[in-house]
């Protein structure tokens, strides 16, 4: 039996006017020798796949190119060998051999209808070598400005040096055209360009011609723009990405510089790319910044050129991209994240569906995919990085296969986007949720400080299923193992989530700690539920590493509670070191207050007081606290799942997903729901069997031949 089509969210290209605010966004722009197709712009961002997922990288770019973005950009690409930013994943362009991987992005991206950019990059002293062992190249003898603080100094660059990176980034330039590119990048921003360095005098304290004063200093970027106009020859497009503040005052890039380079070089590239300051700065996350942010620095430098500029800003609401427009900060909406969020964003402002546009929550979880090298993943779009290995796309998913009625009980992430996604393919859904309010951990969690924007995991699925009929939604209704037989469900998902362990249990400790009787000891899921330390002192204790202790932390200092956030982590928060966070958390808890205790585990609470131990010597002490709250493991909500899975009269399915089957991000969440409406009714292969499609690594044609030829060291040649 073949279901009715699924919900079409792509109309025709060309079809229909834009609704009539947002006109302006959908007219053409020239780069150069190109015309747009409308104003929205896919930058270049990571995305944990690079040389090793190639297949999967094209699947991602083809996909927002069909969204309706008029440009879509690669993440940075090494020039070289000299630029190995390993152990991260990006793309290469160091010889002809990368050319087929990159040819199949750039084609992908028209097959989807969109312009193709290449974000060609030496990363000069940012770029540790670890995996090609040559000597990084910076414009002072320095420590590698990377992020593992790689015990490897940068060399600096002599003449000849300067002379190898023009030659160098012109090969690129040609071979980024045979691949079929169209808008070429030069990269001077995010403290990964090596021009950048040769820009700031933070790093440039040269005394030749390519330092000493503004104009030296941006000379080495005046060369590599004009080399990399000439190689273009009017064929493809020059953009120049640069950041426009480092935000270090006198010692970096500022204002004043910015306008300086404008001034010398604004008419050089066909199209200019800002970005403020570093990564971090620049994709910061909604707990730290607006959207928008990055407005008061690049208004007005539009100005200072003829040629057209983009800029990001987390932009997600067509009102603020059309002021930006209209008040001449940006020609062209530039976006990583709303573009991973929701490819289709274009294309839903395009046909007026601004409702069921999927907002970016600014979680920086799609960063975490590129810090721990692994295919990029985002809380909002379960589908992103997952278009080729498992086939998966943002708004389409296959119609349904039978007529069957499933029930999804509980509706926290991993609830919803099942009863969403099994509504799109048209199945009969109910969704029964024990509260009265939807959204399950993200409805709670999204009243703590700082994390409002997540609530739009709930509110872009509250909308979509709310526009299925054939979706059910039952509030104030807790299911039982019995009222689920009397009802009749044959497949039942259980979401019914995950809480939070009050015995200390989690990394440090794997059996309970002791705990005095009468000690006031809460967990996450009290604070939320709107309980409070009885007494004034409080210890958070924080052995899960995510944003969730830090967040109380902020919330309990801010309410007028004296605060010691206590990890057994080197730092608070550990593992916002991949969401870009982690020293931001430190800094906001400083001023706030927050007495930081590092590398220190809990292991006993008594009633006014706490055991502590270094987490390297195990010496212990002891500390006042009146409440502590235990930031540590959970367990999952499975009591029903176990019910329905030993009743003697067997369902014809039931499977647990998301926190109820193992506790994990919101984003893990989603993508549970996601896979489980997407595997219902499917064949699935067997436990032995790799669940997705993978590239592997083509083996060397001679692989017991002579070795690569040695050129002449660079040591010799200069
Ligand atoms: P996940 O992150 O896996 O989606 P959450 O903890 O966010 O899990 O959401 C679980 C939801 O399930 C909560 O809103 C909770 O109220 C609800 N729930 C738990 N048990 C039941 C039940 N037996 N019947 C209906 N809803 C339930
Ligand atoms: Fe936005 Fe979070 Fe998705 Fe990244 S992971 S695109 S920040 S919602």
């Amino acid at each position: 039996m073949s279901g009715p089509e699924p919900a079409a969210l792509r109309p025709t290209p060309g079809e229909g006017a834009p609704p009539a605010p947002y006109d302006i966004l959908f007219e053409p722009v020239a780069i150069g020798p190109l015309v747009t197709r409308n104003r929205f712009f896919g930058v270049p961002h990571c995305n944990g796949m690079g040389y090793r997922d190639p297949s999967a990288e094209a699947a991602l770019r083809k996909v927002k190119a069909e969204g309706g973005w008029a440009v879509v950009c690669t993440e940075q690409v090494e020039i070289h060998p000299t630029s190995d930013i390993t152990p991260f994943i990006e793309l290469r362009i160091w010889d002809d051999q990368d050319l087929p991987a990159l040819a199949l992005i750039a084609d992908a991206i028209h097959d989807g209808g969109g312009l193709a950019g290449i974000e060609l990059c030496h990363n000069g002293m940012n770029a540790p070598n670890l995996y090609s062992r040559e000597t990084p190249l910076g414009p002072q003898h320095l420590p590698v400005a990377s992020y593992g603080y790689d015990p490897v100094q940068a060399r600096m660059m002599s003449k000849r040096d300067i002379a190898d990176l023009r030659r160098w980034h012109r090969t690129a330039v040609a071979r980024s055209m045979q691949a079929g590119y169209d808008l070429i990048y030069v990269y001077a921003g995010h403290g990964f360009g090596g021009i950048e360095h040769f820009l700031s005098p933070r790093f440039n304290q040269r005394t030749d011609e390519y330092g000493g004063n503004a104009r030296n200093r941006m000379r080495l970027l005046r060369e590599i723009l004009a080399d990399t106009r000439e190689v273009a020859a009017g064929r493809a497009a020059v953009a120049c990405r640069i950041t426009v503040e480092q935000g270090l005052g006198e010692a970096g890039l500022g204002r004043g510089h910015i306008e300086e380079i404008l001034g010398e070089l604004g008419e050089l590239p066909d199209l200019w790319d800002f970005v403020l300051g570093s990564w971090e700065a620049d994709s910061n996350t909604s707990r730290f910044g607006p959207e928008g942010e990055q407005e008061p620095c690049v208004t007005g430098l539009k100005q200072l050129t003829s040629k057209p500029v983009v800029g990001v800003g987390r932009f997600t609401s067509p009102d603020t991209m059309v002021r930006q427009v209209k008040s001449g900060i940006l020609d062209l909406i530039g976006a990583a994240r709303p573009s991973i969020a929701d490819p289709f964003l274009p294309e839903k402002i395009r046909t007026g569906q601004l409702a069921a546009i999927r907002e970016c929550i600014g979680c920086n979880m799609c960063v975490s995919g590129d810090f721990t090298m692994s295919p990029i993943r985002c809380t909002q779009n379960p589908a992103m990085g997952e278009e080729f290995r498992r086939g998966w796309h943002p708004e389409r998913i296959r119609p349904r296969d039978s007529d069957e009625r499933i029930l999804v009980v509980g509706s926290g992430p991993a609830g919803l986007e099942a009863a969403r996604a099994l509504g799109v393919r048209g199945y009969q859904v109910v969704l029964t949720e024990a509260t009265r309010e939807l959204g399950g951990r993200v409805a709670r969690e999204s009243k703590l400080p700082g994390l409002a924007a997540w609530a739009r995991v709930l509110d872009y699925r509250q909308q979509a299923i709310a526009a299925l009929p054939n979706v059910e939604v039952y509030r104030e209704s807790r299911m039982t193992a019995g009222d689920i037989a009397q009802f009749g469900f044959q497949h039942v998902a259980v979401a019914t989530g995950a809480a939070w362990r009050r015995d200390g249990v989690a990394r440090w400790h794997t059996q309970p700690i002791p705990v005095e009787p009468g000690a006031d000891v809460l967990t996450p899921d009290d604070i939320m539920a709107g309980r409070r330390p009885a007494g004034a002192r409080v210890v958070v204790y924080d052995d899960d590493h995510y944003y969730l202790g830090g967040v109380l932390a902020e919330l309990l200092r801010g309410e007028g509670f004296e605060v010691d956030i206590v990890t057994p982590a080197a730092q608070v928060s550990a593992w916002t070191v991949n969401t870009m966070e982690v020293g931001k958390i430190a800094r906001r808890l400083l001023l706030a207050g927050v007495t930081l205790r590092t590398s220190t585990a809990l292991t006993a609470v008594g009633t006014g007081k706490v055991t502590l131990a270094s987490a390297y010597t195990g010496q212990l002490s002891e500390a006042a606290a009146d409440c502590v709250v235990l930031v540590t493991a959970r367990l999952p909500n499975e009591d029903l799942f176990q019910r329905l899975t030993q009743r003697p009269e067997r369902l014809a399915s039931v499977r647990a997903i998301g926190d109820a089957w193992a506790p994990g991000t919101i984003a893990a969440a989603v993508w549970s729901g996601r896979r489980y409406a997407e595997e219902f009714g499917a064949a699935r292969p067997g436990h032995d069997e790799v669940p997705f499609r993978r590239e592997v690594t083509r083996l060397h044609a001679d692989p017991a031949g002579p070795p690569h030829p040695a050129p002449a060291t660079r040591e010799e040649a200069s």
